[in-house]
């Protein structure tokens, strides 16, 4: 029986039937899954901590593990590999595995057990709400996808938040309520989430990724993720308890040096399947209805993880391979350097990507509207974004980060999965930090063009000059349309040639 890095769940459709005198467990630790794309080393870490963790559970519990460690002497370095190898000494009758969540594992894994003559039972997710299946049936009703038909389908089919038929408070949706910055002080008084300092088994894996992985991107030494099941559950109830109810206030909300905030971090722990997205929806419920949050903070987090999170695995499974490479916009520039390394002038990025690299963690707004509106406006290639976001995350998996970055950040995908691309100036990130983060900043959010412009608004005005007659097609950009309507020619050549600079690493950054 097969379980991969994200799929540490004893609970597993795999494990049906298991029978412990004649079944064995394989897992193994690959080179490949941490340098496909660089992966930081808070995220191998995760991984690796959290697999040992897992397999020595499973072997308490008196089941056979045949597991391999990265620093094993005759490690094939890659899955396909070392279940090729694994197949030739153990001779199993036949392979079992839950349903992979990622296209490129899939086929690797196939491929091996064909070569071998064997079949692999692939067997479904239950971790999930929707199947693909039913993704797919919803997709082909339906002319364009769009996630709040699809997220109240999924509240009436899994009941969540209704009241006799009705969605409770007689609205589906809290976002208009959930878009608040902080006030000039910043934000009030909060609990910071659980640290689970690392044990024997995750301080030699910290030890192992920092030899291995040096020039990898990323620092270890604030790592405090949690790494079993007992952890993941506690994260959890911690975090319903002390900050579930400013989620939904909040969730849009920057400042500088605060990584956390209402955020849950929980995402890691959902996607290694430590926790099931089931009993994190059901917790977040009763919460509410047993009066200890409001309505919108616990239909803002439950829209996030039975809609978004749903939402974007469907549209991964129902559209890759084709999807990887999409490139609606025809961007083809690098991504810059300062991406790995955080050293950049421009302090909204600075910010974000430091804590990015000390903790493998941003939350959403970091990533769709800083990281990722940046790389927008300056025209990256896609396929460096998503090797960028694939990388640095301790919850990046391909089905989610993909379609996050691909479609929803940098509207590559066509407006598949957002009706019009998330583009904004540096006003937005002024606002949205109470002017803090520009406050700190070489750059003023309100110039677009002159030494001190801020890169995301020349950026942003160029734009929309860029694409001006592609936008003019989508009613919802009207109104920025309009505005750049005011721009004359002379102006138009300014903010062109600064975009350039910008471009060609010149004007400063
Ligand atoms: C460019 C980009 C890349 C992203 N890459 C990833 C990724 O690799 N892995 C990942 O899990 N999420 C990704 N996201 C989605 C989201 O940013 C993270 O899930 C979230 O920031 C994780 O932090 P949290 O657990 O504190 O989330 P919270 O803000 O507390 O949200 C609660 C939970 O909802 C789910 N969720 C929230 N937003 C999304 C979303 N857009 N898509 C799917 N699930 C969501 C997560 O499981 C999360 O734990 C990405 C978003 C963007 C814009
Ligand atoms: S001025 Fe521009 S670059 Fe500087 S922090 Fe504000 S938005 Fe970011």
């Amino acid at each position: 029986m097969l379980v991969l890095g994200d799929q540490l769940d004893a609970e597993a459709a795999a494990f049906d039937g298991f029978d412990a005198a004649q079944d064995a467990v394989w897992m193994a630790e690959v080179d490949e899954e941490s340098t496909q794309v660089p992966s930081s080393q808070p995220r191998t870490a995760l991984f690796l901590a959290a697999m040992r963790h897992f397999a020595q559970a499973l072997q308490a519990a008196g089941r056979r593990v045949h597991y391999t460690r990265l620093d094993d002497a005759d490690n094939r370095g890659s899955l396909a590999g070392e279940l090729d190898a694994a197949i030739e000494r153990l001779q199993p009758q036949a392979l079992v595995m839950t349903a992979p969540g990622d296209h490129r594992v899939l086929r690797a894994l196939q491929a091996v057990a064909a070569a071998r003559g064997l079949a692999l039972e692939l067997r479904p997710d239950r971790h999930f709400f929707c199947t693909v299946r039913e993704f797919a049936a919803h997709a082909r009703a339906r002319r364009t996808l769009r996630l709040e038909f699809f997220y109240r389908e999924q509240r009436r089919r899994h009941g969540v938040l209704m009241d006799d038929g009705e969605p409770c408070g007689g609205r589906w949706n809290y976002d208009a309520d959930n878009r608040e910055a902080f006030g000039r002080d910043g934000p009030p008084a909060h609990a910071e989430p659980p640290r689970f300092e690392p044990d024997a088994i995750t301080r030699e894996v910290l030890d192992l990724v920092r030899r291995r992985f040096a020039g990898h991107p990323g620092r270890l030494d604030s790592f405090a993720w949690p790494v079993t099941r007992e952890q993941a559950l506690h994260a959890l109830q911690r975090f319903v308890a002390e900050r579930l109810a400013g989620f939904g206030r909040w969730q849009d909300a920057l400042w500088p040096g605060e990584p956390w905030l209402w955020h849950s971090q929980l995402s890691a722990a959902l996607n290694l399947k430590l926790l099931d997205p089931h009993e994190v929806v059901a917790a977040a419920e009763a919460a509410y209805r047993a009066g200890h949050v409001p309505l919108e903070s616990a239909e803002g987090f439950i829209r996030q993880i039975l809609g978004w999170r749903e939402y974007v695995r469907g549209v991964y499974w129902t559209r890759m391979p084709g999807y990887a490479e999409l490139n609606a916009w025809d961007a083809h520039e690098p991504l810059p350097a300062f991406y790995w390394s955080g050293d950049t002038p421009m302090a909204c990025l600075a910010d974000a990507i430091g804590q990015t690299l000390e903790h493998g963690y941003a939350h959403h707004i970091q990533r769709l509207m800083v990281t990722g509106l940046y790389a927008l406006l300056l025209g990256v290639e896609p396929k460096e974004v998503h090797a960028w976001y694939l990388a640095v995350y301790v919850d990046a998996v391909e089905w989610v980060e993909l379609p996050n970055t691909l479609g929803m950040s940098q509207n590559a995908d066509g407006g598949l999965m957002a009706s019009k691309p998330y583009v904004a100036s540096g006003r937005y990130i002024e606002r949205m930090s109470a002017g803090r983060l520009c406050a700190g900043c070489r750059f003023r959010p309100g110039e677009r063009i002159g030494d001190t412009a801020c890169p995301f608004t020349t950026l942003y005005w160029d734009f929309l000059l860029r694409h001006e007659a592609t936008l003019a097609t989508n009613p919802r950009m009207a109104m920025p349309l309009k505005h750049l309507a005011r721009l004359d020619a002379a102006e138009r050549a300014r903010i062109g040639d600064r975009a350039a600079a910008l471009r060609a690493g010149t004007a400063g950054v």
